[in-house]
């Protein structure tokens, strides 16, 4: 894929960029390198400082930022700006509790005395140079929320963005170079994923995070395994959204909407499959269906705009692919299941209700990335926790009951990095974000994020 910004909207290529050699890279990894011995030594209130300062940029940014991220992937242009928002956000939360969340800590006197020490404590200290293989969907937040934990940790970073957002990453190292962060502190490489490897593999390189594709975190891992480096992996997700009889059905309708279509339908944890207890399916399915097709479909720059296009033709080809092998099978669209009329150019696809799948169709396994939802009627929660953990994937999920018993029977038993009661999940800094099985493992965001890439280490005082 080669790296450039091509507008969504209109198929139009606007900029290409020269990936980085391999004199550059390596130019790049030895700054970092550089950059990381000094940085390590400096304290929190000195990254609080430069973190603050470039959450203070980006909201000057905001604007520029917002079309830049549309432009590139084709967002909303008012989801872009809170994108920015919400970064900005997230960096002033981590300078506000890193050091807190980092704080040395010291067992009781009676069991460092059992270990044989008069003291032992615990310090977090940083690991290093540290890769960020990240993606388009959410072309600021994911890095962001990678970048700011690390940095207070006292690590440095390298990101490898997707190539259809070269302008917004370049825009992230200048960010973080303006607020004074010193050099090799966070650089952009424009390289293209074949490239990810050798990267991977310098000595230089202490760890790595991917948020993507399954088969883009298999590739990262496998190398970082071989390597013996950690990795923390955010990957699909095909969330459960489940509406039990005593939902208030108006408000689990109007989220279900929102849940599915946010980014164009392009969230990891976007609400996907929609399972729905039997005594209110039919009403759910009718006022869900009336509202996705409601939706406006168009210029992601247009403030009416709801949903704008997918952001790559290879996407959107996708996505057909599943929702024509579930028709093929035996499903039913409610709504759409196919292009707009009268959009011959850029990468729009109609919101799209699926009903009757079943597990022989692509789409019950796999992720669909777009703004495409499956309906199933269930009996009981028996059923519905059943069908929520027919998945490959267990990044979060969402239940509408006031049951608190039922509330209990999810908590316990749902296969996923996240339950989400009468509301859509979301991310937030103090809280962690992550999955199970095919989602990936670790964790980002709260105190959990930053803790990942630390050397968590024991000093012993005999
Ligand atoms: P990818 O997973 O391919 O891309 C994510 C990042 O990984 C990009 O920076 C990409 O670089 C890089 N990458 C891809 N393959 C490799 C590899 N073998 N080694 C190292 N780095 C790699 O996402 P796509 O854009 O292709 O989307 C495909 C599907 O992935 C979507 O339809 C969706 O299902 C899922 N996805 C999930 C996301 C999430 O938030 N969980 C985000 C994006 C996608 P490059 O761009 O240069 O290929």
């Amino acid at each position: 894929m080669p790296i450039a910004t091509v507008n969504p909207a209109t198929g139009e290529t606007l900029k290409t960029f020269a990936e980085l050699g391999p004199e550059d890279v390596e130019r790049r990894l030895a700054t970092a390198d550089a950059a990381f011995r000094a940085y390590r030594t400096t304290g929190f209130a000195e990254r609080s400082r430069l973190l603050r300062h470039a959450a203070e940029l980006l909201d000057d940014d905001r604007d520029d930022i917002a079309r830049t991220m549309t432009t590139e992937m084709g967002k909303p242009l008012a989801a872009a700006r809170a994108e920015a928002a919400k970064c900005a956000k997230a960096m002033r939360w981590y300078a506000g509790n890193a050091e807190a969340l980092l704080a040395d800590e010291t067992p009781p006197e009676a069991e460092a005395r059992d270990a044989g020490a008069s003291v032992a404590r615990v310090h977090y200290r940083p690991l290093g140079v540290v890769l960020a293989v990240m993606p388009w969907n959410f072309p600021l937040w994911q890095v962001v929320r990678f970048a700011a934990p690390a940095l207070m940790a006292g690590n440095v970073g390298l990101l490898k963005h997707a190539s259809n957002v070269p302008q917004t990453a370049l825009y992230l190292e200048d960010l973080f170079l303006r607020a004074g962060f010193p050099e090799g502190c966070f650089q952009t490489l424009l390289i293209g994923s074949g490239a990810v490897e050798a990267v991977l593999r310098d000595p230089r390189v202490a760890a790595a995070t991917l948020t993507g594709s399954e088969p883009a975190g298999r590739a990262v891992a496998a190398v970082a395994g071989d390597e013996v480096k950690k990795t923390v992996l955010e990957l699909g997700g095909s969330d459960p959204y489940v509406v039990l009889p005593s939902a208030d059905l108006a408000r689990a309708v109007r989220t279900a909407v929102t849940a599915r279509v946010q980014n164009n339908g392009q969230s990891c944890i976007a609400a996907k499959r929609f399972i729905v207890h039997t005594d209110v399916y039919d009403a759910f399915a009718e006022r869900f269906t009336a509202l996705m097709e409601g939706l406006t479909v168009g210029d992601p720059m247009a403030e009416s705009t709801d949903v704008g296009p997918l952001a790559t033709e290879r996407g959107r080809a996708d996505l057909e692919e599943l929702v024509d092998d579930a028709l093929r099978r035996g499903a039913t669209a409610l709504c759409g299941g196919r292009r707009p009329a009268g959009r011959e150019h850029g990468w729009y696809y109609e919101p799209t209700v699926l009903a009757g799948v079943t597990p022989e169709m692509r789409i019950h396994r796999e992720e669909a990335f777009g703004p495409v939802a499956t309906l199933y009627r269930v009996d009981g929660v028996d059923e519905a926790i059943a069908v929520a953990n027919d998945s490959p994937f267990g990044l979060s999920s969402n239940v509408w009951t006031r049951d608190e018993e039922e509330q209990r029977r999810f908590v316990r038993d749902m296969e996923a990095g996240g339950v989400f009661f009468n509301g859509m999940t979301a991310s937030h800094p103090a809280l962690p974000f992550g999955g199970v099985k095919r989602s990936g493992y670790g964790r980002e965001l709260s105190g959990h994020g930053i803790r990942e890439f630390c050397n968590v280490t024991t000093v012993w005082y005999g």
